[in-house]
């Protein structure tokens, strides 16, 4: 079992999540199935080219991501860090790169997704219309809704080649916290896979938990091996004197 971590009251925390913290519930990784995603590749389902060339098919892929975590819960990873949000409050700032809800459903509310969320939509042509919550099943072309612009709603994803959401925000939490804290990422996808070198620089702790090395590892101060639900709970121990 890894030695606690403590959180003094001069620390601010900052979370990284990726696909790793939800595996436990059920939701498959990347990486973990040999870039094969739920039997697609990225590139045919999460990219822009993708969705010119064949909406459907998009669309059909993200219709079964909401099933699957609509059918799936959150983990002891997500419960502890909800936790840790009720014991610290605005000194932690959670910033997933998943696009599922699991964080939420245990209870974290002080949450950013930087890679945007599964059940929210957007017009695809940006007309000015905010992105809207939204847990429709669309599998034919017939069935893509309509923006009142007229142009068709897309999924409220990041997809690769796409630019993270509100990164002005992330760099301005990462450049004033003490500890960086990333769990389940592989440390292949940018920009998120460079936050522990930005905070590094402003002299913050780093601490990778994950079963296996992320690809950036060196750059971390700590790397605690193991399942990111069996690890997190009970990793951080907040001082009494908050
Ligand atoms: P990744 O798939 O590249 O890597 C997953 C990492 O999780 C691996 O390093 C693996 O060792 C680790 N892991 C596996 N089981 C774990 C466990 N029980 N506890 C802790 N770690 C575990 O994921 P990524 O680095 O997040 O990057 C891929 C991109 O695809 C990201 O944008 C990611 O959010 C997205 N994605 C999201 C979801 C989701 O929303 N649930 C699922 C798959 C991929």
């Amino acid at each position: 079992m890894a030695s606690p971590i403590e959180i003094g009251s001069g620390d601010r925390l900052f979370v990284l999540t990726g696909a790793g913290v939800s595996a436990e519930s059920g939701l498959p990784t990347f990486r973990d199935s040999n870039g094969l995603w739920n039997g697609y590749r990225v590139e045919e389902v999460a990219t822009p080219e993708a969705w010119i060339e064949d909406a459907e098919k998009v669309w059909r892929f993200y219709s079964m991501r909401r099933r699957d975590a609509l059918n799936c819960e959150p983990n002891p990873a997500h419960y502890a860090l909800a936790e840790l949000e009720r014991n610290v409050g605005e000194r932690l700032f959670l910033c997933t790169q998943n696009v599922d809800p699991l964080h939420e459903r245990a209870g974290s509310k002080r949450l950013f997704h930087m890679h945007g969320e599964l059940f929210r939509s957007r017009c695809e042509a940006e007309c000015g219309r905010p992105e809207f919550v939204d847990d429709g099943i669309y599998e034919t072309a017939a069935a893509i809704p309509r923006c009142e612009c007229g142009a068709r709603i897309r999924p409220h994803i990041v997809w690769f080649g796409e630019i993270p959401l509100e990164m002005d925000r992330i760099y301005a939490e990462l450049d004033r916290c003490t500890m960086l804290a990333v769990v389940g990422s592989s440390g292949t996808v940018y920009p998120a896979a460079g936050f522990v070198e930005w905070a590094r620089r402003s002299g913050a702790r780093t601490i990778y938990i994950g079963p296996e090395r992320p690809l950036n590892a060196v750059m971390f101060s700590e790397v605690v091996l193991g399942k990111a639900g069996e690890v997190l709970p009970g990793l951080f121990r907040v001082s009494k004197t908050q």
